[in-house]
């Protein structure tokens, strides 16, 4: 007898398009969502977003309560909660980069509350996808939380975020295909669930990406949309496969294991990036798809090497021969690396000396 089920879990409303921002009100309501929102929110985001929304829902009679986070920690997470139960909220809105996003959305998923997101910055995948993570002392906090009700995504916002972010978003989307490999691989190896629908989707979003990665520039407005759209979808690849392997293999491992051994030196997107183009090599070799990933990531101004993230090339080694213990997930990276092979792949593509 056929037994199986499984859930899919995705945003409602996704608006993207230049000033979008003034929508947030319209999305509210079509969610049917009541009471007092608590914006989630940091410092810039705040200006350019979060106080302008917030005029325009004390405009309708509704008064946000706000918390501005400066630093994406745990503690930060706990007040968000705290506040939300003390000034009675009945949903929240992350409105920021990957910060404020993941602490909206962690805080939501602990109250049991909706969330919606308004990223201000195209740097992860995390504005739409189910998973949240923040660091928690020596580690990551990450959990399966709920994907949001709505993303509003304002490109005339989004394209006036600092460029590296924008560069950092479209490494991440770009190291897709290497997370593919691993999951293909896990699920040869391990019986690991496997999704071809998930797999096609998040493969085909870093194709068009790079396709379209002429497109891809400063100050155009039109990067900012190509980028959020395949952020968009990957996290979509991520709700169908109900984890986030389509978009995480072992280049993620390799950058969380950076977060803790170099915190705060390089984003998250450029460090899967360069980590995308070594696992890359383990899996396919001198003739593989490495270099495609190298010269995609060079043409839209990401780094490809230890140099270009500002890690010296001790601490890259160190990350690859110790990234497989951080979770279990299989990868290519199996038991682990010794110091001479993780030597071996950095130097043969460039990532280091
Ligand atoms: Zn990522």
């Amino acid at each position: 007898m056929f037994e199986k089920s499984t859930w899919i879990r995705l945003p409602r409303n996704v608006v993207v398009g230049h000033g979008v921002r003034n929508e947030v009100l319209d999305v509210i309501d079509d969610l049917h969502l009541q009471g007092r929102p608590l914006f989630v929110t940091s410092p810039t985001p705040r200006e350019v977003a979060a106080d302008p929304i917030a005029a325009d829902f004390e405009a309708a009679g509704i008064e946000p309560a706000m918390v501005t986070i400066e630093k994406a920690t745990f503690d930060a997470v706990e007040r968000v909660i705290d506040v939300a139960e003390a000034e009675d909220v009945s949903y929240l809105v992350g409105i920021g980069g990957g910060k404020a996003i993941d602490i909206a959305k962690l805080a939501s998923h602990h109250l049991n509350m909706g969330f919606c997101s308004v990223p201000t910055a195209a740097s992860h995948d995390g504005i739409v996808s189910n998973r949240g993570s923040v660091p928690n002392g020596d580690s990551r906090h990450s959990v399966a939380a709920e994907p949001p009700l709505a993303v509003v995504a304002d490109t005339g916002i989004l394209a006036d975020a600092p460029w590296e972010l924008t560069t950092a978003g479209c490494a991440d989307i770009i190291s897709n295909y290497t997370a593919v490999m691993d999951w293909r691989l896990a699920n040869r190896l391990q019986d690991v669930e496997f999704s071809e629908y998930a797999a096609a989707l998040s493969e085909m979003t870093a194709e068009i990406l790079v396709g379209n990665a002429d497109l891809i520039r400063p100050g155009l407005e039109e990067s900012a949309w190509v980028v959020t759209k395949a952020l968009m979808s990957s996290g979509v690849a991520m709700s169908i496969a109900g984890s986030s392997r389509p978009a995480s293999g072992a280049e993620h491992l390799f950058s969380h294991q950076l977060d803790r051994l170099a915190p705060g030196a390089a984003l998250h997107g450029h460090q899967v990036g360069v980590g995308s183009i070594m696992t890359a090599y383990l899996h396919q070799g001198e003739d593989g798809l490495w270099r495609d990933i190298r010269d995609a990531l060079a043409s839209i101004d990401a780094p490809t090497t230890a140099a270009e993230l500002g890690i010296d090339d001790e601490t890259i080694v160190e990350a690859l021969t110790t990234c497989h213990e951080i979770r279990d997930r299989y990868t290519i990276l199996g038991n682990g690396m010794n110091e001479r092979a993780a030597r071996d792949v950095a130097q043969k593509t460039g990532v280091i000396d």
